[in-house]
């Protein structure tokens, strides 16, 4: 590891104005567990590292039925997991959290820190992306609010700018009979990044059968996280059965852009896009059928 300052500072104003000062050669720290280990690799050098873990007003979690959820960015991958109040009301977070690294480093990384890192084959952005959250940015000059659509421009790549911190994600409230189903494939199972990802959520009307609203998102097989559009397209306002279900799939593999990469070819990856999409879409469906 290269030679570096390092601050700690107690709020997210002394935080913004550091970064405004240092901005290309300083780094964040949040719980660390992506930037130190590519500091270690000598992959990243900056001059210097402003660690944020000590902000305490930068960790919480809250729900309100209008604002609906707010989770700050130092909320760790643990705490998502396990909140009561998400698992009642986003299981669909809580259950891409326990599907997340090991327990040791859900108790480090953080929401801000998986987002902000931008790995393709990051967990928490899919589902996030399903549900139509945003990312709040601060700098000093004010904040702007970023669908995370939006946010993500490629492997490493967000729309970022070296001066701002994201500070929390905002979660609206789904519409009732909402359901949402993420489903990770690794190659050695449990603790391991994705070789692909997929989130399905789906609506379904009140009185019958038919979805109403439906939002895949596909991870890791893209440069950034990507709505299947067309795949959606073909679910909305129709009664679901097993027989759509498999063409929206097959559209979404056609979607994909995968490459063959050390995790797996590009044709293996993308017939995974198709099952998982299969998958992730009859549960979310069936899941609709008790949800409130
Ligand atoms: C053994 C191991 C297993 C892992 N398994 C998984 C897994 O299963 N799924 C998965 O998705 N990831 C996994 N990861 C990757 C990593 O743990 C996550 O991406 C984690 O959420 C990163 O959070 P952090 O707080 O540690 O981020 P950090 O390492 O502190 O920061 C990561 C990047 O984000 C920036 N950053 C952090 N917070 C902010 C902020 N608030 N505003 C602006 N920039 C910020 C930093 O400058 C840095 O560039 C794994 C990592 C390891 C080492």
């Amino acid at each position: 590891m290269g030679p570096f300052e390092y601050f700690e500072p107690e709020t997210v104003e002394i935080t913004l104005s550091l970064l405004r000062k240092y901005s290309d050669t300083a780094k964040v720290c949040a719980g660390g567990t992506d930037l130190v280990v590519r500091m270690r690799k000598r992959a990243l050098n900056p001059q210097f590292l402003i660690c944020i873990a000590g902000i305490r007003e930068l960790d919480y979690l809250g729900f309100e039925d209008e604002r609906g959820l707010r989770i700050g960015c130092l909320t760790t991958i643990r705490t998502i997991e396990r909140s009561p109040e998400l698992k009642e009301r986003y299981p669909m977070l809580s259950e891409v959290a326990t599907r997340f690294g090991s327990i040791a480093i859900r108790n480090v990384a953080t929401i801000g820190g998986n987002l902000c890192n931008a790995l393709p084959s990051a967990d928490m952005a899919p589902m996030l992306i399903a549900l139509s959250a945003k990312a709040k940015l601060v700098s000093i000059d004010g904040e702007r609010i970023v669908p995370l659509q939006d946010f993500f421009t490629g492997p490493g790549k967000t729309v970022l700018r070296a001066d701002e911190l994201l500070v929390e994600v905002q979660v609206p409230t789904p519409p009732p009979h909402t359901s949402g189903v993420y489903q990770k494939y690794t190659t050695r199972g449990g603790e391991e990044l994705a070789v692909v990802g997929v989130a399905a959520v789906v609506t379904r009307g009140s009185r019958n059968e038919s979805c109403t609203d439906v939002r895949i998102v596909l991870g890791t097989v893209v440069p950034a996280p990507m709505r299947a559009e067309k795949a959606e397209a073909i679910l909305k306002g129709k009664i679901v059965d097993d027989e759509i279900v498999e063409k929206a799939s097959d559209i979404a593999a056609d979607e994909s852009r995968p490459r063959d990469s050390i995790r797996g070819s590009a044709d293996y990856r993308r017939e995974m896009v198709r099952v998982l999409t299969r998958d992730a879409l009859r549960q979310a469906f069936e899941r609709t059928q008790s949800a409130r």
